[in-house]
């Protein structure tokens, strides 16, 4: 059984070093992952829902560590407070994370989404770690792996949301970057782009935060997806004039209060190498080849 002993030693400070120490001391750990119970073990001495105006969770402790207290928005969805949990517990573990004065971290809604840390301050970098971390651990890809092995569908990731416990949100950044497709997800509101994750080979989204979506892409009301279907390439990503355009598909599930999202997936073929090639080296972060090497290695 785990403690926090199994995670002391050098290099494991990292989401994906303590993740793998995790996930080696604990060989049966099974999905949906027990995350509070994990807390338990790692000296997290409760997990408490409260009210949390304005915050979506928080974690009481010192700067020594010796325990911590994690504070979970009461009425979220349960899937979020899992996923909350997750990322307070990052904050306990890693060792370069340090509380404000009072000894708590305070974290929001925005702050649970946040992916990319490259030139920000260091507040943002805790973040996006907590964030990598509760991913990598409800979403353990050792686990994640082996269930990918269809042609990606958005009736599979839902199903695999259920089966972990996360939202399709953070199902759809995981299945993005393991699955074997080049894959990518747009999520939108009311028309309107609001976040793009997507596999490091895709080629860059060619629709801008904030802006319209290209193409309404079969609206569909909450629940409903539509089937996975060829659209133009050029409405989602750059086509080279002169080059012969990649395949590309579409499908689209209808959410909640107007959100949607919807998957696009690059078929891979000879005289696509050049899109998978694209960015590979270049725009793959540190952290993003250490997590994929990590990962390949474990396997
Ligand atoms: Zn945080």
């Amino acid at each position: 059984m785990i403690s926090r002993l199994d995670l002391d030693e050098k290099g494991a400070g990292s989401p994906e070093g303590l993740v793998s120490r995790i996930l080696k001391a604990e060989p049966s750990l099974r999905v949906p992952v027990p995350v509070e119970e994990l807390c338990g073990k790692l000296d997290i001495s409760s997990v408490e829902y409260e009210a949390l105006e304005g915050l979506e969770g928080a974690l009481i402790t010192t700067s020594e560590r010796e325990s911590g207290i994690i504070l979970v928005k009461e009425t979220s969805h349960r899937f979020r407070q899992r996923f909350t949990i997750g990322h307070e517990l990052g904050h306990f573990l890693i060792p370069t994370h340090m509380p404000n004065s009072d000894g708590r971290f305070l974290c929001s809604r925005a702050d649970m989404l946040l992916q990319h840390a490259e030139g920000k301050d260091r507040r943002t970098k805790m973040e996006v770690e907590a964030n990598r971390f509760s991913s990598l651990l409800l979403i353990p890809p050792p686990l994640l792996r082996p269930r990918l092995k269809d042609d990606p569908n958005l009736n599979q990731l839902v199903k695999l949301a259920s089966e972990f416990e996360v939202s399709k949100e953070a199902m759809a950044r995981a299945y993005a970057f393991y699955h074997t497709e080049l894959l990518a997800f747009v999520l939108m509101h009311s028309g309107i782009v609001r976040r793009i994750y997507k596999h490091p080979s895709f080629p860059c989204v060619a629709v801008d935060v904030g802006r319209t979506a290209p193409t309404p892409s079969g609206a569909t009301s909450a629940g409903m997806i539509t089937d996975v279907k060829e659209c133009l390439p050029d409405h989602w990503i750059r086509v080279e004039r002169g080059r012969p355009a990649p395949k590309l598909y579409e499908q689209t599930i209808g959410q909640q209060n107007n959100y949607s999202m919807v998957m696009l997936w690059l078929e891979k073929a000879k005289d696509n190498s050049d899109y998978e090639n694209f960015d590979r080296e270049e725009n793959l972060t540190a952290s993003q080849r250490l997590r994929d090497r990590i990962y390949r290695s474990s396997k």
